[in-house]
């Protein structure tokens, strides 16, 4: 049978559009560090490498103390990433090679890279991509599953597969493409179970859309892609426009919904702003701002858990939810009561533009959405373009929690100039975790969790290194109402002198 390949251009601009974050997941500062990490890293997590490689390259910085290293102080330092003795025999092989040939300087030669111990094809293409900038598209095993999913290769090998993207794909496009598709995999097109539902690719899909039979497992997924919202210059990216089938009935027959109810607090006081307060007629225990709600519209529950028949007594004409603060049950069940619901997606900063201009559009506050949208593009321009410090921000104690760099919170610092660090989403560390990233900036937002100079005096004595900042939580993590606040406060933070 004929692949059904889909159209590439469209297929690159909705993965561009989807994932304006993608970027190489290994936490590196030079060439040299970048292949250690993507030796580590088989068979085993990013995240799990990111938690590993601060400690190895204190102890060992640079090729010739990796080299002179003592093999069982380098197993040690590895043994979490799994497989621990060959790779701490590779990655100490390759540094005396290095060493003794190169000067200690990672050649940038794609022949002599793939010759290096420990480095394949796989990880010197990785190596040339993100540390040289050099066009390559190494096939993981997020990229293999997407890619045959989608059309793009029949291969049944890694090698195969590259070959057809690279054949498929422009030159120029392979680097940027090659996170995107990662991204995708992880995200979204996961391996056991893809969210066809809510992906930006399926009406392009021939996996999804049951054309053929899924090639990671052998079955027949069948997702209907319903119709498409689509306005004038607007691409087809459904996530942007309609996340996942949230909206029933019609938007055109939801413009400007008189009675609302709100289950995200951000939301809430976002309307409040675009002087919708008197439509709020049901808001979840959370929503507490404006001050003066909590004394004039219901509470019905909290985020997770609201009450749907104290929501359906209401008779709402549009319940708001956002897919990381509601779980996807409370939007199924709002479907089977027949109540239209819409869900907003905020992982990063820009994504307040484009749920501004969607919630702006369905509630009538077009005008005031794209202005503040215009306004946020010229507050982020002027964002720091030196990397700044290393800062991981935690969001709770007992077990400690972090805001990974995949998260909205995370992305705030990023726009004041940190670099944000640990595992993606809310990862729990452990102690010996914790000190493994080695931040050199700690961030303690005073909510969700009420962080206070206590835990900020704890974390000092812990990693007297690093600074410790207490951060205005609601700044910080919410989104929409106060994003452009939260922006700036960090930069004020950042550009505060620094002992
Ligand atoms: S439609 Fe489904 S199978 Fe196809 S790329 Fe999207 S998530 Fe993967």
């Amino acid at each position: 049978m004929a692949r059904i390949v889909p159209p590439v251009a469209e297929l690159m601009d909705r993965l561009a559009r989807a994932y304006p974050d993608a970027k190489c997941a290994l936490d590196h500062r030079n060439p040299f560090e970048l292949v250690v990490a993507t030796i580590l890293s088989a068979q085993c997590t990013d995240a799990r490498v990111n938690l590993t490689t601060p400690a190895l390259f204190a102890r060992f910085p640079d090729p010739a103390s990796l080299a002179a290293a003592d093999p069982a102080d380098v197993e040690a330092l590895v043994k979490s990433t799994g497989f621990f003795r060959n790779k701490a025999k590779s990655i100490q092989g390759l540094a005396q090679r290095l060493t003794a040939e190169f000067n200690g300087i990672l050649p940038s030669d794609p022949e002599l890279l793939a010759s290096l111990p420990g480095v394949g094809q796989k990880t010197a293409n990785v190596v040339l991509a993100n540390a040289f900038d050099v066009p390559a598209l190494a096939v993981d095993t997020h990229i293999f599953r997407v890619a045959r999913r989608l059309g793009l290769s029949k291969a049944t090998t890694p090698e195969k597969v590259e070959a057809d993207l690279c054949r498929t794909f422009p030159r120029a496009s392979w680097i940027p493409l090659h996170h995107q598709l990662i991204f995708h995999g992880r995200r979204i097109c996961d391996a056991r179970q893809p969210d066809c539902e809510a992906c930006p690719l399926l009406d392009l899909c021939p996996t999804g859309l049951g054309k053929i039979k899924d090639p990671h497992s052998g079955k027949r997924l069948f997702v209907d892609p319903g119709p498409r919202l689509r306005g004038p210059g607007e691409t087809g990216d459904r996530r942007l426009e309609e996340p996942r089938p949230f909206l029933q009935p019609p938007v055109s027959s939801l413009q400007a919904p008189p009675r609302i109810v709100s289950l995200v607090p951000s939301v809430t006081e976002l309307l409040a702003q675009w002087g919708l307060a008197t439509r709020i007629v049901g808001r979840s225990r959370y929503c507490i701002a404006p001050k003066w709600i909590r004394a004039t519209v219901p509470a019905v529950g909290g985020t997770k858990d609201p009450d749907l028949e104290a929501i359906r007594g209401l008779a709402p004409d549009l319940v708001i939810l956002e897919t990381d603060e509601n779980p996807k049950a409370v939007a199924d069940q709002l479907t089977a009561l027949g109540i239209p619901w819409l869900a907003l997606e905020v992982r990063t900063v820009t994504d307040c533009a484009k749920a501004w201009l969607q919630l702006g559009r369905v509630v009538g506050r077009e005008a005031e959405a794209k202005a503040r949208a215009v306004a946020l593009k010229a507050l982020l321009k002027a964002r720091p373009r030196k990397a700044g410090p290393r800062a991981l921000t935690l969001i709770w104690r007992d077990p400690w929690m972090a805001a990974g760099p995949d998260t909205y919170v995370a992305d705030v610092a990023r726009q004041a100039g940190f670099q944000p660090i640990g595992p993606d989403r809310y990862p729990a560390l452990t102690d010996a975790e914790l000190d493994a990233l080695a931040p050199e900036v700690i961030l303690l937002p005073t909510e969700p969790y009420r962080f206070n100079a206590r835990h900020a005096a704890e974390l000092r004595k812990r990693f007297p290194e690093a600074e410790v900042h207490l951060v205005d939580g609601q700044a910080m993590t919410w989104y929409l109402s106060r994003t452009e606040e939260g922006v700036e406060r960090l930069r004020a933070l950042a550009a505060e002198p620094h002992p």
